[in-house]
């Protein structure tokens, strides 16, 4: 693993680039410490430039998952009790196989004892190597609610600043509130709001004081309309549980709310939904089908995400739900991509430091030995991966 950034310019040549938006007209990419700094090399460099000819390798922005939990392991089938003090290894080595799958940031929504901000901070040094990430520590929810092990209950406005104002102080980088129940904590209810609207419009209120972006975990309808209302960043799932089950209670007024108030949706669409799209009988498909199609006819902003943590659903597998997310969703690979770089990096307030390949930006660049336009297959065959300027894998 190198993980070195060299004081001398690094030109990738001999490249097919797409910026995160669209095609560049450039065939190549200077690098300079942790940043870009032109697309086509400068005819004056300062020292010698090391220069990789990258055989025509399609280069787009490192990948982007809105929504991953460092601490939790996918390979347990229930959440822990508490968090597991003694797992730096094994969040180091998650971390190490996401930006080796070319995974360049990454928005961890919660743990119970800020180990993630920890990591966070020794992947900023350099110290080891990693997604850019970005984390909420303790998600704040109701008594015995969802995911209540990590310590953030609140009871009401006054308990949840207090439990918001001990996330501030730990450093976080947003806030993670769990406005409705899930599947994972025995007890709460997915369908069933955890606040009502005031509490969490308080919330946000509170988290704008520290200039902190709130994400909500919403999988009922009314769960949604509240955090729309109060005007969250972003929508996690957005199942629209209703009384007849997943995605059975979408609803046009309150999809409206959220195209107003400029809220994202963060479906968390991981690989194992490609079982939902082999099965026979489809019911839940064709309703989530229906759901997304119509927020997405609508114009609401979709980030990709996939809930990486959870059980089954690995931190290095974002390559791979991408294809499923844009099968699910109807959407072209173009607007997938953009999902996970340049959207993710507007949707998660980082686009003036990574999400495009553009001069001034953070060296994230991931080289691929086929168009992933074409095909999404190629996002899983990565022949190269610069990480924040450091070189993950070369050409
Ligand atoms: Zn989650």
């Amino acid at each position: 693993m190198n993980v070195k950034t060299s004081r001398n310019a690094t030109v990738l040549r001999n490249l097919r680039i797409w910026d995160g938006t669209a095609w560049a007209d450039a065939d190549s990419i200077c690098v300079q410490g942790p940043s870009i700094t032109a697309l086509e090399a400068p005819e004056e460099q300062p020292g010698k430039p090391t220069v990789i000819d990258c055989a025509g390798a399609v280069a787009i922005p490192g990948l982007m998952d809105a929504h991953v939990h460092m601490e939790l392991n996918p390979e347990h089938s229930k959440p822990p009790a508490q968090t597991d003090l003694n797992q730096q290894p094994q969040m180091e080595k998650r971390a190490r196989e996401m930006v080796e799958a070319g995974i360049t940031t990454a928005r961890d929504l919660g743990g119970g004892a800020w180990l993630e901000l920890k990591l966070r901070n020794r992947i900023a040094e350099g110290a080891v190597p990693g997604p850019r990430l970005i984390c909420a520590g303790q998600p704040i929810t109701s008594p015995g609610g969802h995911c209540h092990f990590w310590g953030g209950e609140a009871a009401d406005l006054a308990q949840a600043r207090r439990v918001l104002e001990r996330q501030v102080s730990q450093g976080v980088d947003l806030i993670k509130v769990m406005a409705s129940g899930g599947r994972m904590t025995k007890g709460s209810d997915p369908s069933k709001p955890q606040f009502d609207v005031e509490t969490l419009s308080g919330i946000v209120t509170s988290a704008q004081h520290h200039g902190l972006p709130v994400a909500a975990h919403c999988h009922g309808t009314r769960a949604i309309e509240y955090a729309a209302r109060a005007g969250v960043s972003t929508i996690e799932h957005c199942s629209w549980v209703g009384q007849d089950g997943w995605a059975s209670d979408y609803q046009e007024e309150i999809a409206r709310i959220i195209l107003e108030r400029g809220v994202w949706v963060s479906p968390t669409i991981n690989r194992g939904w490609q079982r939902m799209l082999d099965s026979k009988t489809g019911a839940v498909l064709a309703r989530v089908r229906a759901a997304y199609g119509a927020m997405l006819e609508m114009g609401i902003p979709f980030v990709a995400s996939t809930d990486a943590g959870i059980p089954g659903v690995f931190h290095h597998h974002l390559p791979e739900a991408l294809g499923v997310f844009s099968r699910i969703a109807g959407l072209t690979n173009a607007d997938t991509l953009r999902s996970a770089t340049s959207g993710a990096a507007r949707a998660l307030g980082l686009s003036a430091i990574t999400g495009r390949l553009a001069p001034g930006l953070a060296a994230d660049i991931l080289l691929l030995d086929g168009d992933p336009l074409e095909d999404m297959a190629a996002l899983t065959r990565p022949v190269g991966i610069w990480a924040n300027g450091r070189a993950v894998r070369l050409p």
